[in-house]
């Protein structure tokens, strides 16, 4: 495009809002974050996560140094930052506003968005809308992975330590400790919406609180109430694109299976999808059926084979092999698989699962 953009940007929250979230920002997080020049606005807000402390289903523990950096910035600060800095480069931000239903001209091609506050028309609609998403294509494979997390002040983890359990209840997924400044720690749990235990979510919660983080969380107080929010997960790329369409982060289940680390490929497909805008979008047809293709395949490469070894990684997790080796086996087979995969999250931004 070559005229300037007007950009209208529309949460149906009041910001800064809470986000059930761990809000662990990876090296690949990070690096998008420096890209985007956010990293010296959220250093003042970070935890560093020095090294993370791992059990396997088994039981067997290690801890794995991070090598590198990965932060914790909690996300009512971080996406208000965000916000504030798209405000600050010229979009008009609408809070409280909920997007109800895309408005479609006869053709069938989207022409804005109908709200709770009003029509707005629009040459391009970005659907950033989370999970459950009400705007995202319904008919792609997916499934749902639940959560439940709470905060607690005053605990006594050891600074810049993480923790993250494969409890053999959560199905190949995990329970986990991430430190936030001020002495607050974030600790949650994910499974499958289908395993055995995910119909006892509390009650499973509080079993994992006493047997794993007890004494960490000896004299603590907790902060809040517990708080859920579903993961939509997928390990194919559906429909992210129309002609004046497109969907981006979880909205489009862009969240890797098995470590439901979604902040980095949120804010990836952000990018993305603003080069492709800034370099395909025409105003008079929009997205060319090729440019739509292209997203669509960029998209793809760029994220599939990390959410394909996420996939595997949480399978192993759930594997008889790995729920076989018994408590305090360090040398179990199951360790190195554990140890490469927080590795690839913590460690290394390039093969991060
Ligand atoms: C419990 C839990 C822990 C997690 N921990 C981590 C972690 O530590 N690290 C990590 O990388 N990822 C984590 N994730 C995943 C991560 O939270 C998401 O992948 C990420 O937030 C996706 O970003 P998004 O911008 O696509 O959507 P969101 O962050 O969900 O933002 C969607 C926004 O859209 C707004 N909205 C929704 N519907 C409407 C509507 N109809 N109209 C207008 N506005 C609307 C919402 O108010 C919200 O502000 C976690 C997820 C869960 C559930």
């Amino acid at each position: 495009m070559s005229k300037q953009a007007e950009v209208v940007l529309l949460d149906k929250s009041h910001y800064p809002r809470v986000k059930v979230c761990g809000s662990g920002l990876s090296p690949h997080a990070l690096s998008i974050l420096g890209r985007l020049d956010l990293i010296q606005q959220i250093a003042p807000l970070h935890t560093p996560i020095k090294a993370m402390n791992a059990t396997a289903p088994g039981g067997s523990h290690f801890r794995v140094s991070t090598g590198r950096d990965a932060w914790v910035v909690p996300r009512v600060e971080l996406d208000q930052r965000i916000a504030q800095t798209a405000v600050a480069f010229g979009a008009t931000f609408h809070e409280q506003t909920k997007g109800l239903a895309l408005l479609r001209d006869p053709q069938g091609q989207v022409r804005g968005l109908k709200t709770d506050r009003g029509d707005f028309e629009a040459d391009l609609v970005v659907c950033a809308d989370g999970s459950p998403s009400r705007f995202s294509d319904d008919t792609s494979p997916k499934r749902t992975i639940r959560t439940l997390m709470g905060w607690w002040r005053g605990a006594s983890f050891p600074d810049g330590e993480a923790y993250m359990v494969w409890d053999r209840r959560l199905a190949g997924y995990y329970a986990w400790v991430f430190p936030e400044p001020d002495g607050v720690v974030n600790i949650g749990l994910t499974i499958p919406e289908h395993a055995p235990d995910a119909k006892r979510l509390k009650p499973l919660f509080q079993e994992l609180l006493e047997e794993h983080f007890a004494e960490g969380l000896a004299g603590a107080e907790q902060s809040g109430k517990w708080m859920g929010h579903p993961a939509v997960i997928s390990t194919t790329v559906g429909k992210i694109v129309e002609a004046r369409a497109m969907w981006i982060g979880e909205s489009a289940r862009l969240v890797s299976p098995g470590t439901v680390e979604g902040i980095s490929f949120a804010l990836e497909s952000g990018v993305t999808a603003a080069s492709h805008i800034g370099r395909h979008l025409g105003l008079q047809r929009g997205f060319s059926p090729l440019a739509q293709r292209g997203y669509q395949a960029i998209t793809g490469a760029r994220m599939l084979p990390k959410f394909w070894a996420a996939e595997a990684f949480a399978a192993a997790m759930n594997s008889p092999t790995a729920r076989r080796f018994g408590r305090g086996v360090i040398d179990s087979p199951v360790t190195p698989l554990v140890e490469r995969g927080i590795k690839h999250l913590f460690g290394n931004a390039e093969g991060m699962i």
